[in-house]
């Protein structure tokens, strides 16, 4: 059995962030953790890779870099109504593919001289006088703290973290190439964010996306349901039914495979931490407005990094003040007030009036272009 400080389960954003953390924190801790991964770089990940440049500043901190295909989004069309509000976005979105991204990081990571081990999935989690023993097929490794970057299906949460209430988002996606009819699309570079099957029940929007597939342009449509007011006994909104109207509504007749993956959503009382383990991005929960977690992620890392030294450092593993840490952070307050957003944004009752709110939102969107030039010079690498 092999001894660790640090073992970290995943190396999406999350695991990647909080390795990259630990190690600007203390060099020297390069050689106390390890990153399981249950998959090999470039892995598949289904994503709308849609990147704020709240990101790309996030990155920066951590000193990483992921110098990967891009499609910077020049306008975003809303639909709030059926007269869409049409902006023009430089630098405040862009669209990158998840296994070029994450496998990027994960190679910077290794230059900054990290373990990590692919094709690692860890089996299960067992706690023991002398610290959590992780079991993989191939060997058992004895650590100090584990940090639980494993996804919204998360093992390690699912491990030390029984659930009460769900906070759970249902997501489906198809990536489609942009020939032909769709070319057109793609060249327009504009991002569609369509609230109005929030009629139909949904609790989110649907979206497509410009993006590179191996250099090829294609389009990333999807729907996304928070179920940020999940009442059990609520009808769900039909996701393939609500993607199908959409592709009729724009003329477009595919037929492509249809992916499902779920996101996590935090919810400000929730439990995220226990003696000797911590969770991270999606296994703990990213915000449930527009649902966007990579950034999220990424901004975990250094808020479990501080933790872990202050554990480390002093002896005591409880992590009795974790969500206290992320509540007090920018991350936190992220979370919480998209919450409090998506709670009111998705009553169904209130739909009608949300055109109303249309110039508070367009303000809102604005304010987030201007910041977005502001960090980050106008956006990624355009193609
Ligand atoms: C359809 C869809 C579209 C989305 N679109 C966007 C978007 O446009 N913009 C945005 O910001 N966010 C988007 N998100 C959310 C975003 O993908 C996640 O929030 C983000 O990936 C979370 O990062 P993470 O590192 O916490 O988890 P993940 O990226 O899921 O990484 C978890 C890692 O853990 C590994 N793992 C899992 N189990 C084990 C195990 N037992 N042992 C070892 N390793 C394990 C996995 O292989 C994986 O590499 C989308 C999500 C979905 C589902």
């Amino acid at each position: 059995m092999e001894k660790v400080d640090i073992c970290i389960v995943g190396s999406g954003p999350s695991g990647i962030a909080t390795a990259a953390a630990l190690v600007k924190l203390r060099p020297s801790w390069r050689d106390h953790l390890v990153i399981l991964e249950r998959a090999e770089h470039p892995r598949h990940k289904l994503c709308g890779g849609g990147l704020t440049p709240w990101a790309d500043v996030l990155l920066r901190e951590l000193d990483l870099t992921a110098p990967v295909p891009d499609v910077s989004v020049g306008k975003v069309q809303l639909y709030l109504s059926d007269r869409p509000l049409e902006f023009d976005s430089p630098g405040m979105l862009r669209t990158i593919r998840r296994n070029e991204f994450d496998a990027a990081l994960a190679a910077g990571l290794r230059q900054k001289g990290v373990r990590l081990l692919e094709n690692t999935p860890v089996q299960n989690l067992i706690e023991e006088r002398d610290g959590i023993h992780v079991k993989t097929a191939a060997e058992t490794f004895l650590a100090k703290i584990v940090v639980g970057a494993d996804g919204a299906k998360s093992l390690v949460r699912r491990t030390f973290f029984p659930e009460a209430s769900s906070r759970v988002s249902r997501l489906i996606e198809i990536l489609v190439p942009a020939a032909n009819g769709l070319a057109r699309e793609f060249e327009r570079r504009t991002a569609v964010i369509d609230f109005r099957p929030i009629r139909n029940g949904l609790q989110g929007y649907v979206w497509d996306f410009p993006c590179l597939c191996s250099g090829a342009p294609h389009l990333n449509i999807g729907v996304f349901d928070s179920r940020v007011l999940a009442d059990e006994q609520a009808p769900r909104a039909h996701l393939p039914d609500i993607l199908q109207r959409h592709l009729e509504a724009r003329g477009w007749d595919i037929s492509v495979d249809l992916m499902g993956h779920p996101e996590r959503w935090f919810h400000p009382q929730d439990v995220y931490s226990r003696p000797r383990v911590l969770l991270v991005g999606d296994a703990a929960g990213v915000e449930p407005w527009l649902g966007e977690g990579i950034s999220m992620a990424l901004a975990y890392g250094p808020i479990a990094a501080s933790a872990i030294l202050t554990a480390l450092e002093g002896g005591d593993f409880s992590f009795h003040d974790y969500r206290q840490r992320i509540l007090s952070q920018q991350l936190g307050k992220i979370l919480r007030r998209n919450r409090l957003v998506a709670r009111l944004f998705y009553m169904r009752k209130l739909f009608p009036m949300l055109p109303l709110f249309s110039d508070i939102l367009h303000a809102y969107l604005n304010h987030r272009v201007k910041r977005g030039i502001r960090h980050n010079g106008g956006g990624g690498r355009k193609q």
